[in-house]
């Protein structure tokens, strides 16, 4: 194994791999630190090996935090990693990019992962590494994706779980994590209340709770999105990442991704210009971007991107900085926007997205507008979960011709008003 610590993200402290995550000195984020410099000496042979991997994120096991390594050559140790995540499909878009006057875009479309959403990267991390403490129960705080996902991960490795979630959560989000089994607990209150919660019960249950004590290692599974990414072009970055921000770690992750990679020298080109989404009722990152403030400020969240709605978000202040070092920056769309993108999308690509895939487009459809984004760059939109979960979303925005079964009907009631129409 190459990971090696853990360190706080503030003032440096290192602490072993254990299931802990903020630092008894100054309450930083801990964060799991790698020596990989062995790997770095044969790079062909590090890229061979990558390819030669299982199609599923554990063909960057050296790069995450496992004890043992990779799951077996094959990846179908199952019993040990669970479902299989990522592999997912980058997708040139150049209908979109017509629409939006760019020259390449591309679509990384993560609600291609078992669950639907990019959720499943962070939860197989975090569920193997909790079977190596020895954990009997998987745990979450979830804005609805990663209550599917870690209920599933759960019954795939035969633990138990408990999902804990806002009591007024899309009843989609609500009925693909009940169906796997898991103790489903409903919150009257908001992601923030829910999460307050689950960190307190954190300190009384032995439980291994994804995105509270796992949480440095949870947080790794995102580094995979631009491992992928990486590989997916070739072994190079591209020029600019739009992506979704609830609570940061996403946008963060994939920003540390490339820069170790970049580091290692895996990687050809630059650091990509990171802009941060989100939505305009649930935007601290955003607000205090536009108010240049390096800190957020709680809101009470209220938007149709449920997924993103996190008023106290932990990783805001880094993906404040990393906007700032990258020449990025961190937007808000309106629920109206949001829609609009989900549409977009769907229109050009074939791609159907939840509202934080809305998010996304949206925000990339404002910097093409503001003339953001130069005519030679390279851009990959982030979708991070899928638009079956989230269908009151589309309800409404298009009409469908209800006809008796008959040829006249079909000539009138449909081709009739369509040439009427133009
Ligand atoms: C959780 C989630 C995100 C962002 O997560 P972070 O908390 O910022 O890591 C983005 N999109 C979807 C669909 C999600 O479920
Ligand atoms: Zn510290």
């Amino acid at each position: 194994m190459s990971a090696t610590n853990l360190k706080c993200r503030e003032c440096g402290s290192q602490y072993e791999l254990d299931p802990i995550y903020v630092c008894e000195t100054c309450f930083g984020p801990l964060e799991v630190v790698y020596d990989n410099r062995a790997l770095a000496a044969d790079i062909p042979a590090l890229r061979r090996r990558i390819q030669g991997g299982p199609q599923n994120l554990w063909r960057y096991s050296d790069f995450l935090p496992l004890p043992d390594g990779p799951p077996g050559p094959s990846g179908r140790n199952s019993s040990r990693v669970g479902l299989a995540a990522g592999c997912t499909p980058l997708i040139r878009a150049d209908r979109l990019a017509e629409r939006l006057g760019l020259a390449e875009l591309w679509v990384k479309n993560d609600a291609a992962n078992p669950t639907h959403s990019f959720k499943d990267r962070v939860v197989s991390v975090a569920a193997a590494r909790a079977r190596e403490f020895g954990f009997e129960v998987l745990a979450c705080a979830s804005t609805g994706n990663l209550a599917n996902s870690v209920a599933a991960n759960a019954a795939a490795l035969g633990l138990e779980s408990y999902v804990f979630i806002p009591a007024d959560l899309e009843e989609q989000k609500i009925l693909a994590t009940g169906v796997y089994g898991t103790n489903l607990v409903k919150v009257r209150g908001s992601y923030d209340d829910v999460n307050r919660l689950c960190v307190e019960l954190s300190g009384e249950r032995n439980w291994a709770f994804v995105n509270v004590n796992l949480r440095p290692y949870y947080a790794e599974g995102s580094k995979t999105l631009a491992f992928e990414i990486g590989e997916q072009l070739g072994w190079r970055t591209p020029d600019r990442i739009v992506a979704p921000v609830a609570s940061g770690s996403l946008l963060t992750k994939i920003g540390k991704g490339f820069a170790d990679w970049l580091e290692l020298g895996l990687l050809d080109g630059d650091l990509p210009t990171m802009n941060g989404a989100q939505a305009a009722g649930c935007a601290p990152v955003a607000t205090a971007w536009a108010e240049g403030r390096d800190f957020c400020q709680p809101v009470k969240p209220n938007t149709i991107a449920k997924s993103l709605a996190i008023g106290n978000p932990a990783d805001g202040p880094y993906v404040l900085d990393l906007a700032k070092s990258t020449g990025g920056s961190v937007e808000a769309v309106s629920d109206d926007e949001i829609r609009a993108g989900i549409r977009l999308l769907a229109e050009t690509t074939g791609v159907f997205t939840e509202t934080a895939g809305g998010v996304t487009i949206a925000t990339l459809a404002k910097l093409a507008e503001r003339g953001e984004i130069g005519h030679d760059e390279s851009v990959v939109a982030v979708i991070t979960g899928d638009g079956l979960k989230t269908l009151d979303a589309v309800r409404g925005s298009f009409e469908a011709f209800e006809i008796e079964p008959t040829f006249e009907e079909f000539t009138t009631k449909v081709e009739g008003t369509l040439v009427g129409a133009r």
